[in-house]
């Protein structure tokens, strides 16, 4: 057992302690990052850390069965891979053109022993949303844990060049699809279980590049606070993870300027970007039973920017 920790850790992992300012370097993209939409982590220059060799388990999650949607990179892998080395088995959904992505966490997933069911699908049908739940609780024989953190970030200037297209796509993939997940998932969660919606510090400080983006994570943050009342009395808590600037996929396929991302994170106060792995923690925390009594929190993880 000892051994098989050893292949798969390097010496630090997120229980050393380590200075947060140079635990990653900043982030330099050469200037030829550019992918199509969505991105992919296997093609991400430089690799971002997904915690395949600094996140150790410590049971925390024991026999919990999770679906997390945009699981197959970024922070959804992260947190899928935390889920797994605390032992739980989980659904990963994502879009059929990253399947690469999706298996290579599915590899690290059953190199631990556990189970990972990926279920392709675009959220913005809305079929696929109401079919999600089910077919994540067939595969792993019941739900516990719904991580609504798919989205969707294209930048664009100016409001009159965003398309009907974007506007109601980004709409029905970032908080329309937590509805109709959500609402499919209740059939099948049990008091004890719990929901975490991925946010973001634009929810509060929206750039004037991401109108349509920034105004379904304040929905989400809204929505979160709402839900969390409502299934508080039937056992089931829902909170939400805001993260600040972190180093993804959706980073380099249009969700920032090109000229931006050679400073990407750099104006926080700990001067560097974000790895996905260091979201894995927060959400860990708030699935866990450790946290039975939060509920309709917002867990801020941003290096450091003040949030209103
Ligand atoms: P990512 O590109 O790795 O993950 C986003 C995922 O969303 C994709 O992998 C894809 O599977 C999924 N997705 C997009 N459109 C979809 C669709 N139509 N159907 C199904 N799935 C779809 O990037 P990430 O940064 O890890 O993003 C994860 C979450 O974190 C998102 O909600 C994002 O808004 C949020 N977030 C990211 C940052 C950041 O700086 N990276 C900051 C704040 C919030
Ligand atoms: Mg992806």
């Amino acid at each position: 057992m000892a051994d098989q920790q050893d292949a798969r850790t390097t010496a630090t992992d997120q229980l050393t302690v380590q200075d947060p300012v140079t635990r990653y370097p900043s982030i330099t993209p050469p200037a030829s990052q550019d992918q199509p939409e969505p991105g992919l982590d296997v093609e991400l220059e430089p690799t971002a850390d997904i915690g395949e060799r600094s996140y150790r388990g410590t049971g925390r999650l024991e026999c919990r069965r999770a679906l997390i949607t945009g699981a197959d990179s970024g922070i959804g892998a992260a947190v899928a891979i935390a889920f797994l080395r605390e032992g739980a088995d989980v659904a990963l959904n994502y879009l059929p053109d990253e399947q690469r992505d999706a298996e290579r966490v599915q590899r690290i997933g059953e190199a631990e022993g556990r189970t990972v069911v990926l279920l392709p699908g675009d959220l913005s049908e809305r079929s696929v949303c109401e079919q999600l739940p089910g077919q994540a609780a067939e595969a792993l024989g019941g739900l516990d844990i719904v991580v609504n953190n798919a989205g969707k970030q294209i930048s664009v200037d100016d409001i009159e060049d965003l398309s009907d297209e974007q506007l109601t796509t980004t709409f029905d993939v970032n908080i329309i699809a937590m509805f109709r997940i959500v609402k499919a998932a209740l059939a099948h969660l049990e008091p004890g279980a719990s929901i975490i919606n991925t946010t973001s510090v634009q929810a509060y400080d929206p750039s004037p590049n991401l109108l349509d983006y920034a105004a379904t994570k304040a929905a989400i943050n809204n929505f979160s606070k709402g839900l969390g009342q409502q299934l508080a009395p039937r056992g089931i808590r829902v909170n939400a993870v805001a993260p600040g600037p972190i180093w993804t996929p959706l980073q380099v396929s249009d969700g920032q300027p090109k000229e931006k991302l050679p400073e990407f994170g750099k104006s926080t106060p700990l001067g560097r970007a974000g790895q996905p792995t260091e979201l894995a923690p927060a959400y860990v925390f708030l699935t866990s039973p450790e946290s039975s009594y939060v509920v309709g929190e917002t867990l801020v993880v941003n290096g450091g920017t003040p949030m209103p």
